[in-house]
């Protein structure tokens, strides 16, 4: 019977080398003011490209992707490992190559590309040569993607985009936009939408300004504009009316992977946590000798526990299942539970802390707006919810009875017709005696 928690020791002897490794070069890098995905930036280039090089000496590259492109083929269950470190770290995906949203858009061209869409876009993209942007959501509404407007029009060798898309995340630096459009309004409703992959420099690829999440001045969620936007043909990304099967091959993945980083990033807060609860004292001792912290300390502890439990097992059923659509339930659940987790550390952790924890000196005022994006971001929690709870009720059968099977009395006849004749043997030997 295979049922087993541990991780073999060469592959921990691997998540120990990447511990250090992030901690000792990568984790500095998130403190300089750079952008991961600025590409075009050399002082960026000349930090992350020699940290790259040894991450792909160690063989720990682009370890999502199997070894046809590149990659390990490590599979999911081993990148939810090295994900809980990675998370750490806004740098660390980048050096690792498999950072979001160019995963999940490298996976779709990888699937659904032709050998000229991945010449151009794929190679240099799992190379971080270039990076890119998915743009699906619009300013209109983002959760229901049979409300989106942006047309595509063919018009003879070429399509012709109109429309505004909002929170495409990374367009400041994309080469390519990968581009949801309705191209048969009267079609079926899971047929009316295709995808396109947009050159970022196309004539009509405009940038409304760059929106910041929570606080920040300088975002990089594009506020997009697509006006007569001309590609050929041969732009389109799988077949026409694909977009709906396509974007659901793209977000199971990313979700999941959401949801490894951020067991990295509850545990960060939980560390930070303990580390206060250990330190800072009070007339009668350190904090950490308060019920109440303690209270909050294990609970926190459970909760990572459960959420991180419930990704590996998420991981290993995709791995064995090879098969997203067995797995929809798990990601649900998965999304659902993501940002819960992750804000009730994190709070935990900014109040043990006081004045320090909501000051800008410290990450969990940016971590309480990470579990924010991660409750709306590839969906809100109320879409999974309906999702998950569909697919739980989908193993029940309505019943017309007044009085369920399983109420008492009907237990109990169910009982007394199955063993009660033994029951009347008993009785009449009992009389007997
Ligand atoms: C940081 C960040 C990065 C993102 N990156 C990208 C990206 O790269 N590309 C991209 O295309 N999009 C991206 N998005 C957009 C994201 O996919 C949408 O924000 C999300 O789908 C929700 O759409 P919306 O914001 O329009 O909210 P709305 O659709 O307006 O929903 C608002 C709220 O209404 C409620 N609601 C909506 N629908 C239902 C329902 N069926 N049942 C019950 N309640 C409901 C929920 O509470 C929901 O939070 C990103 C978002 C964030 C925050």
């Amino acid at each position: 019977m295979a049922w087993d928690f541990e991780t073999d020791p060469d592959f921990q002897s691997r998540l120990d080398w990447m511990d250090a490794f992030v901690t000792d070069e990568v984790e500095p890098l998130d403190r300089l003011g750079l952008h991961p995905y600025d590409v075009k930036n050399p002082i960026r280039n000349t930090l992350v490209r020699p940290l790259q090089e040894r991450v792909k000496a160690e063989r720990l590259w682009a370890c999502h992707l199997g070894p046809e492109l590149g990659g390990q083929g490590y599979g999911q269950l081993k990148l939810g490992l090295m994900n809980e470190i990675l998370g750490r770290s806004s740098f660390a995906p980048i050096v690792f190559g498999c950072q979001a949203p160019d995963t999940g858009n490298a996976e779709i061209i990888a699937h659904y590309g032709t050998p000229a869409q991945k010449e151009r876009y794929l190679w240099p993209l799992l190379n971080n040569e270039i990076v890119s942007a998915f743009s699906m959501s619009e300013p209109e509404g983002g959760s229901d993607p049979l409300t989106f407007r942006t047309r595509a029009v063919l018009d003879g060798e070429n399509w012709v985009i109109d429309g505004e898309k909002w929170f495409s995340t990374n367009a400041r630096w994309a080469e390519f936009l990968i581009v949801m459009a309705v191209t048969d309004p009267d079609g079926d409703p899971y047929r009316r939408m295709s995808m396109f992959i947009v050159p970022s420099d196309a004539p009509g690829v405009e940038i409304v300004r760059n929106v910041g999440v929570g606080s920040m001045q300088d975002g990089s969620e594009g506020y997009m504009r697509y006006t007569g936007v001309r590609v050929p043909n041969d732009h389109l990304l799988g077949e026409r009316g694909g977009a709906f099967v396509i974007s659901q091959t793209r977000l199971g993945g990313g979700r999941i992977h959401h949801a490894m980083r951020t067991v990295g990033q509850a545990k960060k807060a939980l560390d930070l946590m303990c580390q206060r609860a250990v330190s800072r004292t009070t007339r009668e001792g350190p904090l950490a000798s308060k019920q109440a912290v303690q209270m909050q300390i294990a609970d926190s502890w459970i909760e990572l526990e459960q959420f991180r439990l419930l990704v590996l097992q998420t991981a290993w059923k995709i791995d064995r299942y090879k098969d997203y659509r067995k797995v929809r339930k798990d990601i649900a659940a998965v999304k659902i539970a993501m940002p819960r987790v992750y804000e009730s550390i994190a709070s935990r952790a900014l109040h043990i802390h006081g004045a320090l924890g909501v000051s800008n000196e410290m990450p969990f005022i940016g971590m309480i707006t990470g579990a924010h994006v991660m409750a709306i971001a590839d969906g809100p929690t109320e879409v999974h919810q309906v999702s998950l709870a569909k697919q739980v009720l989908r193993d029940f059968t309505p019943s017309n009875e007044l009085f369920p099977a399983y109420s008492l009395p009907n237990l109990k006849a169910a009982a007394l017709e199955k063993y009660g004749e033994a029951l009347e043997g008993l009785e009449a030997l009992e009389a007997a005696e």
